[in-house]
């Protein structure tokens, strides 16, 4: 009887130990199939918000790109401008026999000064007794100031250029358009004591970096007496590869040879050592071919891209 019982407890203890084994392979093999998948669920969370973050990152330096890349594009679009006009202008066909016999007249103007090289280019104006235009920027340091001044008592022509240079906040409404153009206004006079009314659109009159239509601008401009001038010869002096000076002085001749009245387009904002160079011989070459130099004036008959007249 015994044996038959203790070999009863010992089929059941066995059979016990072949339930607890199984249950251990099961539960082996459930963990290993379900750690890894666990495991994999969590790295997937984490490559996908690691992509978010390479996205925001990369967006953000499109972003900073294209910034970059609209200011430079406009300072180019400064230059291709006028040589768009080339076709454009009508030559003066009809003119009468006065007209004719006019001296052409060049108007020099110098976009985004001051800067270390506005007053060697007025030292150069001095020297040939040459009158020309400054469209300036706005710098309150007292240099700057002082060449504001000299422009004045040198019998220039000073005009605004907007304060900051900075397309994307000038041309972002006609609010921040007019705050800019007030603040230069404001800083001219206390530098000169004059009310200066006259105004170059950075990027020209028909740039395309504003997403507001030019029309506004020109309005505001309109309401407040202020004119503005563009140009239709360019010296090609603000294309991003920097031109040698003989190159500049060929750019202007060949365009001034086109019309009776030009609006040369220059820069003498920071590094452009090379249209103080270009300008001796410039105006040596332009005095042979017998024209008149003029400063900018309000009886000027302004050159306008996208003209005043045609906006209401
Ligand atoms: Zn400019």
């Amino acid at each position: 009887m015994e044996t038959v019982n203790e070999k009863n407890a010992e089929i059941a203890r066995r059979k016990k130990r072949v339930e607890s084994l199984k249950r251990g392979i099961i539960i082996a093999v459930v963990c290993s199939i379900l750690i890894p998948i666990v495991m994999c669920i969590c790295l997937l969370f984490k490559v996908n918000s690691m992509q978010k973050q390479i996205d925001t990152l990369y967006l953000m330096k499109l972003e900073k790109k294209q910034m970059e890349m609209v200011a430079s594009q406009s300072e180019e679009l400064e230059q291709s401008q006028a040589e768009l006009l080339v076709d454009e202008l009508p030559q003066t066909s009809e003119a009468s026999e006065e007209e004719q016999n006019q001296k052409k007249r060049v108007y020099l103007t110098f976009d985004d000064g001051p800067s270390s090289n506005t007053e060697a280019i007025l030292d150069v104006l001095e020297e040939y007794n040459v009158k020309a235009s400054f469209f300036v920027v706005g710098k309150e340091d007292d240099a700057s100031m002082e060449m504001y001044r000299r422009i004045v008592e040198d019998g220039h022509t000073l005009g605004m250029h907007s304060f900051s240079h900075q397309y994307s906040t000038i041309y972002q409404s006609v609010e921040s358009f007019s705050q800019d153009l007030e603040n230069l206004q404001s800083l001219l006079k206390s530098a000169t004591g004059k009310e200066i009314t006259l105004y170059r659109f950075p990027g020209g009159s028909s740039n395309k970096v504003s997403n507001i239509g030019m029309e506004e601008f020109i309005r505001y401009l309109k309401e407040k007496d202020i004119v503005y001038y563009d140009w239709n010869v360019s010296s090609g002096d603000a294309t991003s590869q920097e031109l040698e000076p003989e190159e500049v002085v060929q750019n202007v001749l060949s365009d001034v040879k086109l019309y009776k009245n030009s609006v040369v387009l220059m820069h003498d904002g920071a590094n452009k050592e090379n249209t103080v160079r270009a300008l001796p011989e410039m105006i040596e070459k332009l005095r042979e071919m017998d024209v008149e130099f003029l400063p900018i004036t309000d009886e000027t008959n302004p050159i306008q891209h996208l003209k005043a007249e045609d906006v209401n």
